[in-house]
């Protein structure tokens, strides 16, 4: 899809009914001459009315599109999945399971576990690639999220999210158990490229940094200090305020297993911050590898 459909209006001018939807997903995931897992040999493929599936023209092998996609194992109608899909990239906030209940009129449980596999789906989309780089700052932090507020800083039920985010670029998200160093390093060292300049706050847990190959500058913020030259974590706290208001705002209460898949929805708008228009079609054109296919 070279554009968004961006007003609901275009939404259903493109996917105006079922069909459309189910053969949007063949067309991404196989498309015409499509060669047969069964027969090998690239066939036309006819649609099979009584299931959501096409069929080889030589060997009548079936293909199905939904198969790992978020809506492998649904009854609910593709076109509503679709349109979920659509509001979660129309919003800043993210989308309640009541809201998506209301005006999807599904269930409450249903729109719970669509909104819960749209967010791993755009975690999946997201990726996480390698940031930083020789000449490159990343700034890493971790915050708390959730909670009571009478547990303070690092109190009962908060969760603790580390984040590592390039500067002018992408961010990635990690839950982790606590802000020990060990729990924190091994993430870095997965997603920041050696000989990137890497800046924190005082926390001792950044201590070993410098010694992992890294450029290590500090702020010291428990002495009011948050930027010294170009060395800050502004970006980061910006994207935990989002993160944050998102959580409040919009679902009030995450529970601790859940939280890494709101951080990874966060992490999915503000890396297309300045590509929104290409959220849903990266979204309803990026599946995982085709899944063995059976009759
Ligand atoms: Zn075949």
């Amino acid at each position: 899809m070279a554009q968004k459909p961006n007003t609901i209006a275009a939404f259903f001018k493109r996917f105006p009914d079922e069909e459309t939807c189910l053969q949007h997903l063949f067309n991404v995931r196989f498309g015409q001459d499509f060669s047969c897992p069964k027969c090998e040999r690239p066939s036309k493929w006819f649609r099979i009315k009584a299931e959501r599936a096409y069929s080889c023209q030589w060997c009548g092998h079936h293909l199905h599109p939904t198969v790992g996609t978020p809506f492998e194992k649904t009854r609910t109608p593709l076109q509503l999945w679709f349109y979920a899909i659509f509001l979660f990239t129309t919003t800043r906030n993210g989308v309640a399971a009541k809201e998506l209940e209301r005006q999807l009129g599904v269930t409450y449980k249903t729109a719970w576990r669509m909104a819960d596999l749209i967010r791993k789906h755009m975690a999946d989309v997201d990726g996480d690639g390698i940031l930083g780089g020789a000449g490159k700052v990343v700034e890493a932090d971790e915050t708390f999220i959730g909670g009571h507020k009478a547990g303070g800083q690092g109190g009962k039920g908060k969760t603790v999210v580390f984040g590592m985010l390039e500067r002018g670029g992408h961010v990635v998200t990690e839950v982790v158990q606590n802000r020990r160093g060990d729990n924190l390093l091994p993430h870095v060292a997965d997603h920041v490229a050696p000989g990137s300049e890497i800046h924190t706050d005082e926390h001792r847990g950044y201590v070993d940094l410098a010694f992992e190959g890294y450029q290590h500058r500090k702020v010291n913020h428990s002495a009011g200090e948050y930027t010294r030259g170009n060395v800050s974590v502004n970006s980061l706290e910006g994207f935990w305020a989002q993160l944050k208001r998102s959580i409040q705002g919009t679902h009030i209460h995450v529970s601790p297993k859940h939280l890494w898949k709101y951080a990874k929805e966060a992490e999915f708008r503000f890396n297309r911050r300045s590509r929104p228009e290409t959220m849903l079609g990266d979204l309803l054109t990026t599946f995982g590898p085709l899944p063995q296919q059976s009759d």
